[in-house]
């Protein structure tokens, strides 16, 4: 049953018809493109698509396979009806429109006709026959997928950010689907209460030390984490999302910045093995007459180069650059001995460098690094302390077995025992206030990221026996902090606002000991 628009798009076809007379005798230009997938709860198939004029389109004929479509062409007015169950969708040939149940609508193009076959848009499928199937159609351009039915199958999108040590994956799903998590060997896998993900576009934007790749497996409904030769463990969190989605935010955590599972750090053998002479110290270890040493970590060195601006700047020589202007200007200000735990580009490991602290007895500990971000516009200055949130199971078994902090160089040097995981927590609230006071310092003199503030699970405090932090002075993904962190000015800036903080947090400290002496 026809009404009144739909006879009124008759007659324009009608008068089209009669204009052209005939349809186009030279076959329009037209090449394959690449084809759907179909996906309903029988399964999945193949859809082929033709890009015919620029336009992608799909042939009528499969259309009305898969969904049991009538066509009857209308030679006299050289239209073409398809019947949807009881519903009527009327095409023109020459008009990018149609008449849907008596609804005009526009589609991006006219039908084509190639010899006896039919193409239309592949929007036909969302404008035109989605509103009259009696089943749910869904058509999702951007995978290449038309979702027939009640199929559950969230769309799953991801992003990496390297933030130092932590290789940050985050997935957004709609909508929101029950997952698990599970580590299974080199791979992280979560894995969704669906029929299927739509999850087309999934790969990594960047890889890691942590993060070699992101697939689609081992199942359909399974998303893989391919992990790197440096990864340590994993942590996982739901995090709030915008409406109609979820997100899932999995850190992974490096070797270099977290202990392997079963592999805790060794303590020196007393005795030098002949064939494994011990590693020699890291500096001198010169008395220290009583005044206790700081000890800046210089971040990454040798073949860890760190975050990498655009314009080459790496952060491992801004870490040394800035390393070595804030040891001459400590020692000129506070006039303490202040070691580096290294002078030069060589690699040192996460417990050398917090052992060179704890041999040392050093009164403070900051840790300098650059940050890297995948959005260019993220930029400041962060102050880290430890979070143990993700080391509670190793701090929890190390109790009952603990092993001593390594000691540089050997000998019988007498040190406190303690559990190495358990080291920097007894000094978390020290750590606190002294990254209270580095953060308000750097707040005076440069620029600060929104989140200025945090705890993080950073490998190389966690070993440390004193008040440590760990600064992320700017981002190298920034163009303008790239150009910054590489200049003397903004060095300088650095190297004043840390003093001052390691000042103000020396003063208020011996103010409380004082108090409570
Ligand atoms: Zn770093």
């Amino acid at each position: 049953m026809y009404n009144e628009d739909t006879l009124k798009l008759r007659a324009i076809v009608a008068a089209f018809a009669a204009a052209l007379s005939v349809f186009p005798a030279v076959l329009p230009a037209q090449q394959s493109a690449a084809p759907y997938t179909v996906i309903s709860r029988a399964g999945r198939q193949p859809l082929a698509a033709r890009s015919i004029n620029g336009q992608d389109m799909f042939a009528l004929d499969d259309l009305a396979r898969l969904f049991a479509l009538k066509l009857k062409e209308d030679t006299l007015a050289g239209g073409l009806t398809v019947t949807a169950g009881t519903q009527t969708i009327v095409l023109s040939p020459q008009q990018p429109l149609a008449s849907v149940a008596g609804r005009l609508i526009s589609l991006p193009a006219a039908p084509v006709r190639d010899g006896r076959a039919w193409y239309v848009p592949i929007d036909f499928v969302s404008r035109a026959l989605a509103p009259v199937s009696p089943v749910k159609i869904d058509l999702r351009k951007p995978s290449r997928l038309v979702i027939v039915g009640d199929v559950r199958m969230p769309r799953v999108a991801a992003r990496v950010e390297p933030l130092g040590t932590v290789t940050r994956v985050t997935f957004d799903v709609a909508p929101p689907t029950p997952h698990t998590v599970t580590q299974e060997g080199s791979k992280v896998v979560v894995h969704f209460d669906a029929d299927a993900l739509d999850a087309a576009d999934l790969k990594a934007n960047t890889t890691t030390d942590t993060l070699q790749g992101l697939r689609v497996g081992d199942t359909p409904q399974s998303v893989t984490l391919d992990l790197g030769p440096r990864f340590a463990t994993s942590r996982t969190s739901d995090q709030p999302a915008p409406a109609g989605s979820s997100r899932i935010v999995i850190d992974l955590i490096s070797q270099a910045e977290t202990p392997a599972p079963g592999t805790p750090a060794q303590p020196q053998p007393q005795t030098p093995q002949p064939n494994t002479p011990p590693e020699p110290p890291l500096l001198d270890l010169p008395n220290g007459g009583g005044l206790r040493p700081i000890v800046i970590d210089v971040g990454h060195g040798g073949d860890d180069p760190g975050a990498r601006g655009a314009q080459g700047t790496l952060e491992k020589n801004v870490t040394l650059s800035v390393a070595r202007k804030l040891k001459a200007s400590i020692e000129a200000r506070l006039g303490v001995r202040v070691l580096l735990t290294r002078d030069g580009d060589q690699t040192v490991g996460p417990d050398q460098r917090a052992a060179l602290a704890n041999n040392n007895k050093a009164d403070l500990f900051i840790s300098l690094h650059a940050s890297a971000s995948v959005r260019p516009a993220v930029a400041g200055a962060q102050v880290f302390y430890l979070s143990l949130a993700g080391y509670g199971s190793e701090a929890q078994a190390s109790r009952g077995n603990p092993e001593a902090l390594p000691v540089i160089g050997g000998g019988n040097r007498a040190i406190e025992i303690i559990p190495w995981e358990m080291a920097q927590e007894r000094y978390l609230q020290e750590s606190a206030a002294f990254a209270g006071a580095v953060e308000g310092a750097l707040r005076e003199h440069v620029p600060m990221n929104p989140r200025a503030l945090q705890q993080g699970p950073f490998r190389v405090l966690v070993g440390t026996n004193m008040p440590a932090v760990l600064v992320e002075m700017g981002f190298l993904t920034n163009a303008q902090q790239e150009q910054q962190l590489a200049g003397e000015n903004f060095q300088n800036a650095l190297v004043q606002a840390l003093t001052e903080g390691i000042v103000r947090y020396r003063a208020a400290a011996a103010a409380v000991s004082a108090v409570t002496r």
